[in-house]
């Protein structure tokens, strides 16, 4: 039996395709190993979205060679999926003579195929082609991330071109998935036990679907409103959804929150900018009046909506008063958390056309103020969860007191606590009493 090694890069999407690649080789006979120097294949599934994780991608491909070399081993096949895969295809095999096959991000259902053909002596075998209309979306319970918590995906690719992104070209244009079969899907992972479901997607708000085949009795101003509605119906424990677009966040979207308990209270909202120069530069389709509006709407809710966001800082043209913007703009939101990225320029993309002319250190030191900024709001709305009680998923064991249990909120807050195992899989209520750098800490009650 051949034994594979995957290792993932990047985002939620990508986790959730591994699970995918790994389910269909388990099923036919291939055994998934969690160690790299038992494996005869290696299979590494890519990010492109900065330059720094294509960068990461080449050093891994060359170590593969290198580790077998010092093992005194054959280098296993190896396979590149994903992002760079899809961008860069047979030119890979020029960058680095170790890379057996190339599989794009729809071709990952074709993964054994590539397997034969490589290991039967094909040179540079490489499919970059489309989906399979036919193509199985199950993950078993022993190739998911978490025994408790599934991906499921909505919606695939992006057509909002924002000018910094690859992921359109990366990952094609947007194709929702029939709301009958993510409602079905939800309602199966229920049955087997799943407790919380994170419904996927580069913008899941976007989701359209092309009939309102499960859609039927459900109200809602947006189809993606509706599927909330319809996927809150299956009662499953807890649904949570991953990333919204700005401008097609509906406020219906924050109502249907109102109404259903199970749609956690969390809602991750990109800004990008604080700038309206900016943001139309980057092509974003929102601007900072629109984006306070819907801030606004989520934080009238009567249940505490955590908000978090992405931020790119040194886009090209970004001066002080554009960064003073965004300042402005984390004081006003006061996230949960954000994700803050400097800008890269990826070839391809309008935005490597314009001149890179924020230099590297006041990068840098943008980065460094916006996060200390994030940081200290952070404390706050950290600080304000003391003496609440919160509802905890209890998902693993602690990594640092094997006494202590860890999970997240429903509002996407990791929490501690401590407890015995058999709690593992339970939704319990939590008094929090402490906060530290990223975590809460409290007692159940
Ligand atoms: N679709 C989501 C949205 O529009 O908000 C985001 C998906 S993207 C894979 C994740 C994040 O990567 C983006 O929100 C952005 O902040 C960041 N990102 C994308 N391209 C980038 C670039 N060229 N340089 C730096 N950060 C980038
Ligand atoms: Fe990239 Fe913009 Fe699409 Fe998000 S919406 S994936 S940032 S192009």
């Amino acid at each position: 039996m051949k034994k594979v090694y995957l290792e993932t890069f990047g985002c939620q999407m990508n986790v959730s395709d591994s699970e995918r690649v790994a389910t269909q080789l388990a099923a036919e006979g291939y055994e998934i190993t969690a160690r790299e120097s038992a494996a005869d294949v290696v299979l590494l599934n890519t990010c492109s979205v900065r330059e720094k994780a294509e960068h990461k991608l080449f050093t891994r491909v060359g170590q593969v060679g290198k580790d077998a070399a010092e093992r005194g081993e054959k280098k296993p096949l190896l396979g590149i999926l994903g992002c760079v895969a899809q961008l860069e295809g047979e030119t890979l095999f020029a960058r680095s003579q170790a890379i057996d096959f190339v599989l794009g991000t729809r071709a990952v259902g074709r993964v054994s195929q590539a397997i034969e053909k490589a290991s039967g002596g094909q040179k540079f075998y490489a499919d970059l082609g489309d989906r399979e209309e036919t193509y199985d979306w199950a993950v078993t319970g022993a190739q998911r991330h978490s025994p408790y918590v599934a991906f499921v995906p909505i919606i695939e690719g992006c057509n909002k071109f924002c000018t910094y992104c690859i992921v359109p070209f990366s990952r094609g244009r947007e194709k929702s998935l029939p709301a009958s079969e993510i409602v079905r899907h939800v309602a199966r992972l229920r049955r087997e036990g799943i407790k919380e479901v994170h419904l996927i997607g580069q913008n899941v708000n976007s989701y359209r679907p092309r009939t309102d085949d499960g859609l039927g009795e459900f109200r809602g101003a947006t189809q993606f409103s509706r599927l909330l509605r319809a996927v809150a119906a299956t009662n499953i424990e807890r649904i949570k959804f991953t990333t919204s677009f700005p401008r097609d966040f509906h406020p219906d979207i924050v109502e249907a929150l109102n109404e259903h308990e199970n749609l956690c209270n969390w809602v991750h909202l990109p800004v990008q900018s604080g700038s309206n120069r900016i943001l139309k530069l980057m092509r974003r389709g929102h601007t900072i009046e629109n984006y306070l509006e819907r801030i606004d709407k989520i934080k009238s809710s009567p249940r505490r909506i955590a908000l978090t966001t992405d931020i790119i800082v040194g886009f090209p043209g970004e001066t002080d008063e554009d960064f003073q913007a965004t300042l402005d703009l984390v004081e006003y939101c006061k996230f949960n958390s954000a994700y803050v990225f400097k800008y890269s320029p990826r070839p391809g993309t309008p935005a490597h056309e314009m001149s890179d002319d924020v230099s590297a250190p006041l990068k840098t030191e943008r980065f460094l103020r916006l996060d200390k900024l994030i940081r200290f709001h952070q404390r706050e709305v950290f600080d304000d969860y003391i003496n609440r009680t919160l509802e905890v998923l209890a998902e693993k064991i602690s990594g640092k007191h094997s006494d202590q249990i860890s999970g997240h909120s429903t509002c996407q807050m990791v929490v501690n606590f401590e407890g015995a195992r058999d709690l593992l899989g339970k939704i319990v209520k939590v008094k929090i009493l402490e906060s530290k750098a990223n975590t809460l800490y409290g007692k159940i009650c």
